[in-house]
């Protein structure tokens, strides 16, 4: 899923749930777990090919990956203390992606991470629609604003 839909999810969690031995594993497997509805997002011309790296980079980059971090302040920390569980939550929730970044963009191809990118890409279920790939992220996003502090 997208980057704003991951890290708000982590943030929530991590918000939710104080014990990191809890949180922490439970933020890694939302991820997984999100990738598995079938979603639109960024990387989805990576793979029908219709899109270059290079364009996909620049929209995670400028788009969606700000835009998290905005929605974490916003749902998270405006009109209240500085807290950093959502902030380490939302770091581990994209953690996965950080992860695969040097794989996807840089053309590493460790054997770890190889494996890691195998996993990722079998729980990984997208669709090219807009329409049925967004909706089920802008419900989740709704439900994870009902549910913050
Ligand atoms: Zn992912």
């Amino acid at each position: 899923m997208l980057s704003i839909v991951h890290g708000t999810t982590g943030a929530l969690i991590a918000s939710k749930i104080p014990n990191p031995f809890i949180s922490l594993p439970l933020i890694i497997a939302s991820h997984f777990l999100e990738d598995r509805i079938p979603h639109w997002d960024v990387s989805q011309g990576l793979t029908s090919r219709h899109k270059s790296k290079r364009a996909a980079f620049f929209q995670e980059l400028f788009f969606d990956f700000p835009l998290s971090v905005l929605l974490v302040y916003l749902f998270f920390q405006v009109g209240r203390p500085f807290d950093w569980r959502p902030w380490i939550g939302w770091f581990v929730g994209l953690l996965p992606d950080f992860i695969e970044f040097p794989y996807i963009f840089l053309n590493r191809r460790g054997y770890l991470l190889k494996q890691f990118a195998r996993f990722h890409s079998w729980s990984h279920q997208s669709t090219p629609n807009k329409f049925w790939g967004l909706l089920p992220q802008a419900l989740v996003l709704l439900t994870i604003l009902l549910l913050s502090p």
